[in-house]
């Protein structure tokens, strides 16, 4: 079993070798902004955080700012969102990252959801990928691109007609999966399915009920996904489960040790 979290860069080694988790993920720029040069807030940038987490033993993870959203029919949010897209992923290739998470998105109210796949199409055959693409299903909204499976086989397909559609791969969020309508049981199968690989999980517990579209993370065993389903993602998803759950830094260890407890190596 691979553990990981999501870390402020700064302390982000010190912080990893504490928990204990072989995977961290982090930000490259501001995670709310269209930030047109992103640098990693690492003592001594990208190079050192290279070094350090190579010589630590540590895969990191970059997650893509949330306003990318390269579905979108409305050209001020696609151009810059591809172009955000490109900065990213050149960015976290730089600190030698194992794959750049972004979010499905989605398509306007009113839009039909195959102008949504159809421009993924077009971001992902002109995007240059040094490191592989990791695509999040998202919780929320009727139009998104990877809310349902249903979508999601969808825009494999569009995908999978791109160039350079061998470097996408799929992260599972399982609040995301939980809140968004998805049965916990037997996802990790269906996913596979249709992507044919999952090379990240985002391990959350829900705040919010089944299928409520809420995007609100909650620390292991205390949201409403039940334990034993958790644990079977877990056991079956043979990807890094990496935390995304309320708090920072060393408030993972709690969360940690569940994984631990509850999950056999
Ligand atoms: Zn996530």
């Amino acid at each position: 079993m691979r553990i990981g979290a999501h870390l402020d860069p700064d302390n982000l080694i010190p912080v990893a070798a504490e928990l204990g988790v072989s995977a961290a993920q982090l930000f490259i720029g501001h995670p709310q902004k269209w930030d047109k040069n992103p640098q990693v807030a690492y003592p001594g940038g990208a190079e050192a955080l290279r070094n350090d987490a190579g010589e630590a033993g540590l895969t990191l993870y970059v997650h893509a700012p949330y306003r990318i959203n390269v579905a979108s029919t409305d050209n001020k949010i696609r151009v810059p969102s591809r172009d955000l897209f490109q900065r990213q992923v050149n960015a976290a290739a730089e600190i030698g990252a194992a794959g750049l998470v972004v979010h499905g998105g989605h398509v306007g109210s009113g839009a039909d959801p195959r102008s949504g796949f159809e421009n993924w199409y077009k971001a992902v055959d002109r995007l240059e990928m040094p490191i592989p693409v990791l695509i999040e299903n998202t919780a929320g909204g009727e139009n998104a691109m990877a809310r349902t499976l249903d979508r999601l086989e969808q825009l494999w397909a569009a995908i999978a007609a791109a160039n350079g559609s061998e470097n996408v791969g799929f992260c599972l969020d399982t609040c995301h999966a939980h809140a968004g309508g998805n049965e916990m049981a037997g996802l990790v199968e269906r996913v596979r399915a249709i992507t044919g690989r999952i090379d990240l999980v985002h391990f959350n517990d829900s705040r919010d009920a089944f299928d409520s579209g809420a995007d609100r993370h909650a620390n292991l065993g205390t949201g409403h996904i039940a334990v034993e389903d958790l644990v079977a993602v877990a056991t079956a998803a043979d990807a890094p489960l990496l935390l995304e759950t309320p708090g920072t830094g060393l408030d993972y260890a709690r969360d940690v040790q569940w994984l631990k407890e509850h999950v056999a190596h």
